[in-house]
């Protein structure tokens, strides 16, 4: 007989990056944890800590197809979250949103569950409104390299109210800024982990473009706190809600902090800006602040601080020839 004090809480995407911080702190909180990933870009090493846990259980799966489980509630994050990533497999990066929601809709809909969506900053595109507040509708290509992820995005957002219009679903929709933290791929090619892998190697540090389009970076400790009051939020409360870190840096700005971090001997070199790169990004996060009270408490310097002791260890484990497989070797 099960536990009915425990809530049965599935986390798809539950070993990538920020799923397998968000699977812990939920164990940590005492919920019975059901972790579904197809391993795209996750990986075992993200939640071999869990695995002895009676609470944990990982199932492999693809949120592409329907999935029947009993669940109250659902964090839905499967889905490639860097650009290569995203864009090796552009037309499964849009079914993995797409058909993804509906599959976690339908099950959210059958079991009565609470669903939180995973959306993103990219659902504003390369924005014309400065900071980006929810009420932006956005300044999306719908046709180039980035369109699979942030279509896709938009349209889970756009199922999500749709199945919360129609069939009164408990909706929670998040809008994630960039996030970063220990468990971000080595090689997934985002700025973060690629200028902290750079500069442990004394390796250039490839910076697109001139270097001075923004990005705000949030650590992925304060985003959890803003999922878990977000979702533990009256029902009439749906988002969407910004989640990120207001304070907003040129590129050049994060590779010079990084070399000074790592006390690096990288110098940085230019490389060409990718296709449709954003210009500026910086959430306004009043709605966040103003109905949860929240604001991220971990700034920069101190979330690389944190970051970059991870980066190492992968390296030395790497170098070592030691466990904790490296993304080429998977
Ligand atoms: P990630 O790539 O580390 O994690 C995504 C996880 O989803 C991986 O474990 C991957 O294997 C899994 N996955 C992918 N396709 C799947 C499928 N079809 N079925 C089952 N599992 C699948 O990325 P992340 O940074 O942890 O991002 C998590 C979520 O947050 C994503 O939905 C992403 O779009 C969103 N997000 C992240 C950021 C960020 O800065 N990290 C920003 C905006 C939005
Ligand atoms: N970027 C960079 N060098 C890198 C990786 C990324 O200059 O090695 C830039 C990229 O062009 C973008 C920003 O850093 O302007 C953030 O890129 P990322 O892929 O992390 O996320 P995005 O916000 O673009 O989805």
């Amino acid at each position: 007989m099960r536990d009915l004090s425990r809530k049965r809480i599935l986390v798809t995407g539950g070993a990538g990056f920020i799923g397998s911080h968000l699977c812990k702190r939920l164990l940590d909180e005492g919920c019975d944890i059901l972790c579904v990933d197809n391993f795209f870009t996750g990986s075992k090493d993200n939640i071999l800590p869990l695995l002895d846990n009676p609470h944990f259980e990982l199932l492999r799966h693809d949120v592409t197809f329907p999935l029947y489980v009993e669940v109250d509630e659902i964090y839905n994050l499967a889905c490639p979250a860097s650009p290569i990533h995203y864009q090796f497999d552009p037309v499964q990066t849009a079914k993995t949103s797409v058909h993804g929601a509906i599959n976690m809709l339908g099950l959210a809909k059958r079991v009565r569950a609470k669903i939180f969506q995973a959306s993103t900053s990219e659902v504003y595109g390369d924005p014309r409104e400065h900071p980006q507040k929810e009420s932006y509708w956005g300044h999306v290509n719908p046709n180039g390299l980035r369109s699979c992820y942030d279509e896709g995005k938009r349209c889970a957002e756009t199922l999500f109210f749709d199945y919360r219009r129609q069939h009164g679903l408990r909706i929670k929709v998040a809008r994630i800024f960039n996030t970063y933290g220990p468990n971000m791929h080595p090689n997934d090619g985002r700025v973060v982990s690629n200028f902290i892998m750079q500069a442990l190697k004394n390796e250039p540090i490839t910076l697109y473009g001139d270097g001075e389009q923004t990005r705000s970076f949030c650590y992925v400790d304060d985003l959890l706190e803003v999922f878990i009051r977000l979702m533990a939020s009256p029902d009439e409360f749906t988002g969407p809600v910004n989640t990120g870190n207001p304070v907003e840096f040129t590129i050049r700005e994060l590779a010079e902090m990084v070399i000074e971090l790592t006390g690096s001997r990288s110098e940085i070199v230019n490389k060409p800006l990718p296709e449709d790169d954003p210009v500026r990004r910086c959430p306004d996060i009043s709605l966040a602040r103003e109905h949860f009270g929240w604001t991220p408490a971990i700034q920069l310097k101190e979330g690389l601080e944190r970051t970059i002791p991870y980066f190492d260890q992968l390296l030395k484990a790497r170098k070592n020839n030691q466990g904790l497989l490296t993304p080429s070797d998977r």
